[in-house]
């Protein structure tokens, strides 16, 4: 049985929303510092989104909403969702970015999928950050992507991991199959973990129907071991 976790920002849409609110509305350059901080491992996740948050200079909730409902998602995405749902293979969006824009993107592509993520709200006077989903010993993503990968995937089940970005290393990194572009596919070339390069949901549907084809599928001999180590450590 196969189960597919797909990240939102850069992967779904087109570019990612999340960072381009800051870029677009807060202080550029120190964004970018930030942005690059948490590229180079010098923030956790939350730090990162925590010092973004600062950067904003009187946020308009009217704008930002406005804002990210600019962002298109990949031509190929709805097709694919058709596809899993026919092949009755389960899937779940992991986003390390915010409720409020993917719930709004969802809507206005009458996609309906379910999805953890971190969110923003806004408050009276400004915006507020909000993690449901944050593990104490993880500071890759501040919505734990890999904590949602292993306690909705056993090891009968085959995952599969669509991704782009750094918050997506972890998770992809405890799945059985990788798809990536992006510094995730830059993350597995360096540290030799294979994975299927994509560039649209179009390939990445191509590739799973031949998977499925298959008489037996193989799982990633590491993502199985790094599993057993996080069961292990209870
Ligand atoms: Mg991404």
């Amino acid at each position: 049985m196969v189960k597919v976790f797909i990240d939102f920002d850069g992967t779904i849409t087109k570019k990612d929303v999340g960072a381009n609110i800051f870029l677009e509305f807060g202080d550029r350059e120190k964004a970018y510092e930030i942005i690059y901080g948490f590229r180079d491992g010098k923030l956790t996740a939350t730090q990162t989104w925590d010092e973004l948050l600062k950067t904003l200079k009187d946020p308009d909730e009217v704008k930002i909403r406005e804002y990210t409902m600019g962002f298109e998602i990949d031509d190929h995405f709805k097709d694919f969702l058709r596809f899993l749902r026919e092949r009755e293979i389960e899937f779940f969006v992991i986003s390390d970015g915010f409720k409020f824009y993917i719930e709004s993107i969802f809507e206005r592509e009458g996609i309906e999928a379910p999805f953890f993520s971190n969110d923003l709200k806004f408050v009276d006077g400004g915006l507020e950050l909000v993690y449901p989903y944050t593990d104490e010993h993880c500071t890759k993503c501040a919505n734990c992507k890999r904590n949602h990968v292993v306690s909705l995937s056993g090891d009968h089940q085959y995952s599969i991991f669509i991704g782009n970005g750094n918050s997506d290393v972890c998770a992809a990194l405890h799945c059985d199959y990788i798809f990536a572009k992006d510094s995730l596919l830059k993350y597995c070339e360096l540290n030799r973990v294979s994975y299927y390069p994509y560039r649209d949901f179009r390939e990445v549907q191509a590739r799973i129907t031949e998977l499925l084809g298959k008489k037996r599928l193989k799982k990633r001999h590491q993502a199985e071991l790094l599993r057993k180590k996080l069961y292990m450590q209870g």
